[in-house]
């Protein structure tokens, strides 16, 4: 039996934090304000990930109200849902996602991006796809935030 789920995340660019995509540093003017690094593509998968298997969103399983997230990597909270998909008795059939970013561009980075994503899920470059975008100047996302979808498909294990 298959099972999908979808995941959203946005966050704010601003002066002073590490700009931390995919779990890779890029070197920027700004990062992305949050609790966490402020990954906004795995937080995206990771909320698709939960999705498909009908465990609720990132903010329950690791509240940013909780210190023990303060700054956490984000590579370790993926980490920690793929162990939650697994023990639901689920594997990863394959992931998409979209980077809503008007700067910097993401292309350089794609693929360590993405193979990133893949060691942690345990499954193969090919299987996780991710796609960049701009906002082409219209409104705040892109330019003053970066934003992110997601989608994953499940599969049960047999
Ligand atoms: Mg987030």
């Amino acid at each position: 039996m298959f099972r999908v789920g979808i995941g959203y995340d946005i966050h704010r660019l601003v002066a002073g934090r590490k700009l931390i995509l995919g779990g890779l540093y890029i070197p920027f003017k700004k990062g992305l304000y949050a609790h966490s690094d402020g990954d906004v593509l795995l937080h995206a998968l990771c909320d698709a990930l939960l999705g498909a298997v009908g465990l609720g969103d990132i903010g329950i399983h690791f509240p940013n109200t909780d210190t023990r997230y303060k700054n956490i990597s984000s590579l370790k909270l993926l980490e920690a849902v793929k162990s939650k998909i697994s023990k639901a008795g689920y594997t990863v059939s394959n992931v998409d996602s979209v980077l809503i970013a008007d700067r910097p561009k993401i292309g350089p980075y794609r693929s360590t991006i993405i193979r990133n994503i893949s060691v942690v899920l345990k499954i193969k470059p090919a299987q996780v796809n991710v796609k960049a975008t701009t906002s082409e100047g219209v409104g705040p996302v892109g330019s003053k935030a970066i934003a992110s979808y997601a989608v994953a498909l499940l599969e049960r294990k047999r």
